[in-house]
C-alpha cells in the first residue's frame, strides 16, 4: 500500500465516517465526504482500489485492449498496412497492466491523503455502538468508532465443487492477473460477464479457448439480440462455446488438466478459469452485537437507502444484493454520504444502471430488454439495425453488432417512451451515455429523434434507430 501507517495523523478517537474497505463504493464515499468536510477513517487490508482496480475491471480492460491491438495489427493487411503477425511479448503484456494498475491505485491513494481520510492497513469488524475493531497483520488492534459506519468490504470469486482454486492449474479471475504467460488451452467455466471477457481476451491473444455455460445462454441477462453477434464473434475467432454445460471436477495430467463434462467430451487444457459469480465477503465482518441483518446468501440487508438495521450503519457496493458493478458502488457511496450530511437522497433505480461488457464486439444497455419489458406488461415496438450502414464502422473495420432499441407503444401505435437501449458493436460503451440518458430521463423516441449526431461517427447509428422508430429513418 502507498499509505504508510507511521506517517498517519495520531487517530482520532472516533470520525465521522469510519468505512470498512477501499475498493470503489468504500473510497468513493471517503472521498465524497471528505470533500464535504467530514472526518473520515478507512480500513483495507489490501490495496486501496479492491476488486476494481486491483483484480477486476481495470487489469481485465487493460488485458483486453492488448488483445484489441493484436487483433488490429493481425487484420492490418485489409487497410493496406502489411507488417508480419504479431506475437504476443507476454512479459511485456502483463507488466503494461501492472503499471496501469499501480498508477491508478497509487492515484487513489494520493486523492484519499490530499483530502486527509485517515487510512488504516488491517481487517474491519463492526461491533456494537459503532465500534470497528481493525487488526493489523502482526495481530495488532485499534478501535475506531464512527458516527456512521459504512460497510464496503466487496466481494470475493464463487468457487464450485470438484474444481479446487491452486493458482496454477484451476484459476479465478484473482490468479488470471497473476498469470505470466498466455495459456495455450484454456477452459473457462461461467459464461457471464467475466468469462465471455475473459474468452475474448484470451481467444484474440492465441491461447485456444473453450466456455462452459450451464444455463441455455451465455451472458444471461443482456437482450439476446446483442448477445448473438458477440457468440458469432466468439466462435469465430475460434471460441468454444458449450451451453447446458454441466462440469463434473477434473483430473491433472502432469502438463495441465482434463476437464469433465457431464453426457460431454473430456477438455484437455493448461488452465480452468472459474468464473461463475461472486460472494459478498461479510465473513466475520459484523458480530451480532453491531445489530446489522445478514441475509442466508451473505448479503449485508438494506433498504433503498442503503440504510442496513442497525441505525448509522449503511452497506454499499458488492456486500449488498445490488448489480455488483463499481460504477453502482459509487453511486451507492454518494447517496450514504449525502444522507449522512443530511441532504436529500434518491434512491438509485437499479433497473436503469448502466451495462458494459468489454468483449469482442462490446456490448452495453441499459434499460429493459425486449422481453423484460414484455413480462412488465408493455406494449412494446422495437428497432434494430446493424452496424454496415454507417459509414465510421465500416472506415474503421468494425461491423459486428447492432443497435437495438425498445420502446413504449403508444395507444395510437407509434413508438413512444424509450424503455431499453442495447448495443453491440465498435466502442459501444462509450455511446451508451445517449442510450443511458434516453432511458433515465424518461425519453420519447420523438423527443431524441431531433438531436443531431455528429457525422460520420459511430453514434449515427443510434441517431437513426431512433429515427427508425418514428417511421421515417434518413439512411433506412
Ligand atoms: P455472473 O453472475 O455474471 O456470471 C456467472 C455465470 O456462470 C452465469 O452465466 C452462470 O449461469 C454460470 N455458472 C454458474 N455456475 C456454473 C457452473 N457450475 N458451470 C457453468 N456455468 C456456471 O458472474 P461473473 O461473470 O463471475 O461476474 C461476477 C460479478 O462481476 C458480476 O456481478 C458482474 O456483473 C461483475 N463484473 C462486471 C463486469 C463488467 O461490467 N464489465 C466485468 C466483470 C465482472
Amino acid at each position: 500500500m502507498d499509505h504508510d501507517p507511521k506517517e498517519v495523523v495520531p487517530l482520532a478517537e472516533s470520525y465521522d465516517v469510519v468505512i470498512i474497505g477501499a475498493g470503489p463504493g468504500g473510497y468513493a464515499a471517503a472521498l465524497y465526504g471528505a470533500a464535504a468536510g467530514l472526518a473520515i477513517a478507512v480500513v483495507e487490508k489490501d490495496k486501496v482500489g479492491g476488486t476494481c482496480l486491483n483484480r477486476g475491471c481495470i487489469p481485465a480492460k487493460e488485458l483486453l485492449e492488448a488483445a484489441a491491438v493484436h487483433r488490429t495489427v493481425s487484420g492490418a493487411a485489409e487497410f493496406g498496412i502489411v507488417s508480419n503477425q504479431p506475437k504476443v511479448d507476454a512479459q511485456a503484456l502483463f507488466a503494461r497492466k501492472t503499471q496501469i494498475v499501480d498508477k491508478l491505485v497509487g492515484g487513489v491513494s494520493g486523492l484519499l491523503k490530499n483530502r486527509k481520510v485517515t487510512v488504516l492497513e488491517g481487517t474491519g469488524r463492526l461491533g456494537g455502538d459503532h465500534t470497528v475493531t481493525v487488526t493489523a497483520s502482526d495481530g495488532s488492534t485499534t478501535e475506531l468508532v464512527g458516527e456512521h459506519v459504512i460497510l464496503a468490504a466487496g466481494s470475493v470469486p464463487r468457487t464450485i465443487p470438484g474444481f479446487d482454486v491452486d493458482g496454477e492449474i484451476v484459476l479465478t479471475s484473482d490468479e488470471v492477473f497473476e498469470l505470466d504467460r498466455v495459456p495455450d488451452r484454456s477452459v473457462i467455466i461461467g459464461g457471464g460477464v467475466v468469462g465471455c471477457e475473459f474468452a475474448s481476451m484470451l481467444g484474440d491473444l492465441g491461447s485456444t479457448v473453450t466456455l462452459l455455460e450451464a444455463l441455455p445462454a451465455i451472458l444471461p441477462g443482456a437482450d439476446p439480440d446483442v448477445v448473438r453477434p458477440v457468440q458469432r464473434s466468439l466462435a469465430k475467432r475460434g471460441v468454444t462455446i458449450t451451453t447446458g454445460a454441466k462440469v463434473t471436477g477434473h483430473t491433472p495430467n502432469g502438463s495441465g488438466t482434463t476437464v469433465h463434462v457431464d453426457g460431454g467430451d473430456d477438455i484437455d487444457c493448461d488452465v480452468v478459469i472459474v468464473s461463475v459469480g461472486r460472494r459478498a465477503m461479510t465473513d466475520d465482518l459484523v458480530d451480532p452485537a453491531a445489530g446489522v441483518v445478514v441475509d442466508d446468501k451473505g448479503f449485508v440487508e438494506v433498504d433503498d437507502h442503503c440504510r442496513s438495521a442497525a441505525d448509522g450503519v449503511f452497506a454499499v457496493g458488492d456486500v449488498i444484493a445490488t448489480p455488483g458493478l463499481a460504477h453502482v458502488g459509487f453511486a451507492e457511496a454518494m447517496l450514504v454520504v449525502k444522507q449522512i450530511l443530511g441532504e436529500p437522497a434518491v434512491p438509485i433505480d437499479y433497473a436503469g444502471v448502466p451495462w458494459c461488457v468489454y468483449t469482442h464486439p462490446e456490448i452495453a444497455w441499459a434499460g429493459l430488454t425486449e422481453q423484460a419489458a414484455k413480462d412488465a406488461g408493455h406494449d412494446v415496438v422495437t428497432s434494430k439495425h446493424p452496424w454496415g450502414g454507417t459509414s465510421r464502422a465500416l472506415i474503421i473495420g468494425d461491423t459486428e453488432g447492432s443497435v437495438k432499441i425498445v420502446a413504449e407503444k403508444t395507444p395510437d401505435g407509434k413508438a413512444g417512451r424509450i424503455l431499453g437501449v442495447h448495443l453491440s458493436g465498435p466502442w459501444v460503451t462509450e455511446q451508451l451515455g445517449m442510450g443511458y440518458f434516453s432511458v433515465n430521463w424518461e425519453a420519447t423516441v420523438e423527443d431524441v429523434a431531433q438531436l443531431i449526431q455528429p457525422h460520420p461517427t459511430l453514434s449515427e447509428n443510434f441517431g437513426e434507430t431512433v429515427l427508425a422508430l418514428t417511421g421515417r429513418g434518413l439512411h433506412t
